[in-house]
């Protein structure tokens, strides 16, 4: 039984009969073929029941298989197992004298985990997470392999799909050479007369934090690719001391500021891979919508300021690249990721995610896949262009939905 066993945040207790974590892949794929209800867990970091199997599903762990991470220098890419985290990926892709395009503000995450659900960094320019895989390994609902490359018609719908079409056993990513980055935090942005493109577009990756205690933006943190020119930034100063974008946490949390140059993996997440990232207690939601939105949505989010800002830690504002993963929630439009770090109070903090959801209603926001949200399943399925072809693709795989828990099959749409 799996009774206590929860996500990183603690406000989910996965229901699940019995969680495994198979020491070979022979294990592996005789376990998936003996299973009726599958669902992979990977560093559970999510928010919500995404993972779950449910009561008499079985739950895998790939932390016990051999973790490989091999570095392909001539073909410029990397092959990483199912259960690596990005902390220890970075590291060993650095090692070899290389990069990857971008990161999440943790690298806590495990790779498959975070490129099922579309997770994402920041920059104009910089694809979600998911954008950088070439080619994806799956053990499949009767216990075979399954290998998919970009080229192949099912691949755009192979690697964020939310743990629907089987294990990911492992992940070919792209690579570029090792590159350097110096991190450059200023204060009090105001948003009147706010230029949202060309903040956003000011460095290779840009983030915007608020409170919404009052209008505009406590800190910006500008990450500058050192090969790149660097950034003049007139509209907000300098910070004067290292700083934390959650109030009252230590900054020692955080990767090095003050522009201070280093490997792109020491840089590009906000919070070290040592310390607990973020608060350490709370909730997130966040909302992917049109870059072109952003500064009507942050206006309609500043017109509910007074709701939103009692129960926040801190706002986040990203931008992604379109990518065209068909469940992606940077799916074929360059989107802002409007995010809420919550209090840790599930009751409390529900009703002000859907005054969110309201006041961001007229921009037909994609929430993110692995945190907090209220928004309709039929609603969703407007919003993936796709979400038909996913279907056709579950079932093609896994036609007895092996790996349909209940958060996927509220969402495909009925058979037609
Ligand atoms: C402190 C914190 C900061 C965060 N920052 C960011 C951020 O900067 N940007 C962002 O976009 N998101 C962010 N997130 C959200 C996080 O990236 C996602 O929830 C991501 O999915 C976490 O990866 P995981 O391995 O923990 O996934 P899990 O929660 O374990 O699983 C997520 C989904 O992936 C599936 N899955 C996992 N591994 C496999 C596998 N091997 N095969 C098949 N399916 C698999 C699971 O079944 C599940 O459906 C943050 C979360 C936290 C807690």
């Amino acid at each position: 039984m799996t009774g206590t066993l929860t996500n990183w945040a603690g406000n989910i207790t996965y229901a699940a009969e019995e969680l495994h974590r198979p020491a070979s892949l022979a294990a592996l794929r005789a376990l998936v073929a003996r299973s009726t209800r599958v669902r992979v867990l990977g560093s559970g970091h999510s928010f919500n029941r995404i993972a779950e199997p449910g009561p008499d599903g079985v739950l895998l762990s790939l932390a016990a298989l051999p973790p490989a991470i091999d570095v392909d220098t001539a073909a410029r890419t990397v092959r990483v197992s199912g259960g690596v985290r990005y902390a220890e990926l970075a590291r060993a892709v650095h090692a070899k004298g290389f990069a990857l395009h971008n990161m999440a503000s943790l690298p806590h995450i495990s790779v498959a985990g975070s490129v099922a659900t579309g997770t994402h960094g920041s920059g104009v320019a910089n694809g979600s997470l998911a954008s950088a895989v070439r080619e994806i390994e799956l053990v499949t609902a009767d216990g075979s392999p399954l290998t998919v490359g970009r080229g192949d018609d099912r691949f755009d719908g192979t690697v964020t799909a939310l743990g629907a079409l089987g294990v990911v056993t492992a992940l070919t990513l792209d690579v570029e050479p090792d590159f350097e980055v110096s991190q450059h935090v200023f204060t009090e942005l105001p948003l009147e007369g706010l230029d949202f493109e060309t903040v956003a577009a000011s460095a290779y990756s840009v983030s915007l934090f608020t409170d919404w205690e009052r209008p505009g933006f406590r800190q910006v943190w500008l990450k500058r690719r050192t090969d790149q020119p660097l950034p003049d930034f007139p509209w907000a100063e300098p910070a004067t001391e290292a700083m934390h974008p959650v109030p009252g946490m230590p900054a020692r949390n955080c990767t090095r500021q003050f522009g201070v140059p280093g490997p792109w993996h020491e840089r590009l997440p906000h919070f070290r891979a040592e310390f607990t990232p973020s608060s350490g207690s709370e909730l997130q939601s966040e909302y992917l919508l049109a870059r072109s939105d952003a500064l009507a949505a942050l206006h309609a989010l500043d017109a509910i300021r007074g709701t939103i800002a009692p129960l926040l830690q801190i706002c986040e504002v990203r931008t992604v690249a379109a990518d065209r993963q068909w469940l992606s929630p940077a799916y074929g439009r360059d989107t802002v990721a409007l995010h809420f770090t919550w209090v840790d109070d599930t009751e409390a903090v529900l009703p002000v995610v859907r005054s969110v959801e309201r006041a961001l209603e007229p921009f037909a926001p994609r929430p993110h896949w692995g945190k907090v949200f209220a928004v309709p399943p039929e609603i969703l399925r407007e919003r993936y262009a796709r979400m038909t072809d996913f279907r056709t693709l579950v079932d093609g795989l896994d036609p007895a939905g092996t790996f349909t828990n209940a958060f996927v099959a509220d969402l495909l749409p009925p058979r037609s």
